[in-house]
């Protein structure tokens, strides 16, 4: 999806274009607000499309089954149908207080006025833990993996899954139907997946390599295998595989968000009923923001969402009612 941008004021900027800050999109658009949206990857979608399009998500109102990166497509349908401009591949680092409400600077240098800010922004701009060894960054997307973005790269594929948690379990179920084989590779003998993924994946045709890390990355160009050590007696073996789904974590930081005067706790934004934040005129919503009894769902993260666009609606239109009334007594064209 190309950005679309200008440097106009907008009545609203919304930091991050995960669920909620494309739900908070959609909102404002209905409110006859002027939107931009901004998100430090090149796809809009936040952790639908950037952890687990593959999962599928089970508790999100009027889907009972649903495909991470499906439900993605459609929250992005609803969430640009107002033309939001969006500036994607650009982290906002800034906020400057002006007259006429805040001027937010990003990575590269963009100065975007706007009236009010919703941050939707998740655990911040996040990025894959790497395994640390030579040539990873050489073989990223021609062999080394962080998730899984279409399980058709995978193919008839000779897989090695790294790590011991839900998502590196999750994949080996998820792929035995992809996959020629797979191979779980884990450190040590202790999982921090779900009990019942650690059984389904025993009892099924994946193969684990237990006590053992990758420690060398070979091929010409693309992945053809790896060299496997394990990790007590530093024994070695050659292991052929075309890929590596690497699966142990990811880093995210708020980064500079921390340093915009906001109330942080545990790395998250305090915010007040109205998912307002100490900052007149800046919102929070989704799994940024913390209040008593906050809950990092899609399902509440949404709701949030639609709240702090009311409430940003009469920040700058004082006369303007809060309640936006019912989308089904609207004229929508799509
Ligand atoms: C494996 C997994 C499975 C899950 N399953 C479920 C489930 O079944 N049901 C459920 O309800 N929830 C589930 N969740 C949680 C759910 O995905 C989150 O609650 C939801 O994505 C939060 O949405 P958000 O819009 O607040 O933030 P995010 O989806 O995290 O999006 C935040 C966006 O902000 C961007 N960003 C951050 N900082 C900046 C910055 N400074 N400048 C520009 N952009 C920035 C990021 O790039 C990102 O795109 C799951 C999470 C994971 C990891």
């Amino acid at each position: 999806m190309a950005s679309e941008m200008s440097t106009q004021q907008v009545d609203v900027t919304i930091i991050g274009g995960g669920p909620c800050g494309l739900f908070a999109s959609f909102y404002a658009g209905l409110r006859g607000m002027s939107v931009r949206i901004i998100d430090s990857l090149p796809e809009l979608g936040g952790q639908l499309t950037a952890l687990y399009p593959e999962k599928y998500v089970y508790d999100v109102p009027g889907f009972p089954k649903v495909l991470a990166k499906d439900l993605a497509k459609d929250l992005i349908t609803q969430g640009t149908q107002f033309h939001p401009e969006l500036v994607l591949e650009e982290t906002a680092t800034e906020i400057q207080k002006t007259d006429e409400g805040y001027i937010l600077r990003t990575a590269s240098g963009l100065e975007l006025p706007t009236k009010t800010v919703i941050i939707s922004a998740g655990a911040g701009a996040f990025s894959p833990t790497k395994i640390g060894i030579d040539r990873e960054d050489e073989f990223v997307g021609k062999g080394i993996h962080y998730g899984v973005k279409d399980k058709a790269t995978f193919q008839g594929k000779k897989l090695a899954i790294v790590g011991g948690g839900d998502s590196a379990f999750d994949w080996c179920l998820n792929l035995d139907d992809t996959a020629d084989a797979i191979t779980l590779v884990h450190r040590r003998d202790v999982f921090k997946a779900h009990e019942d993924s650690i059984e389904k994946v025993k009892a099924s045709r994946v193969d684990m390599k237990i006590w053992y890390a990758v420690k060398e990355l070979h091929g010409n160009g693309s992945l053809t295998g790896v060299t496997l050590e394990h990790t007590q007696t530093k024994e070695q073996e050659h292991f052929p595989c075309d890929a590596v789904i690497v699966n142990i974590g990811f880093k995210s930081s708020l980064g500079p968000i921390k340093e915009w005067g906001l109330n942080i706790v545990k790395n998250q934004i305090q915010v007040d009923n109205h998912y307002e934040t100490n900052l007149p005129g800046v919102f929070a919503v989704g799994d940024v923001c913390t209040f008593d009894g906050k809950l990092k769902l899609i399902a509440t993260g949404v709701g949030e969402a639609a709240t702090a666009v009311c409430f940003a609606k009469t920040y700058i239109d004082p006369d303007a009612k809060l309640f936006p009334g019912h989308s089904s007594d609207m004229e929508i064209s799509h």
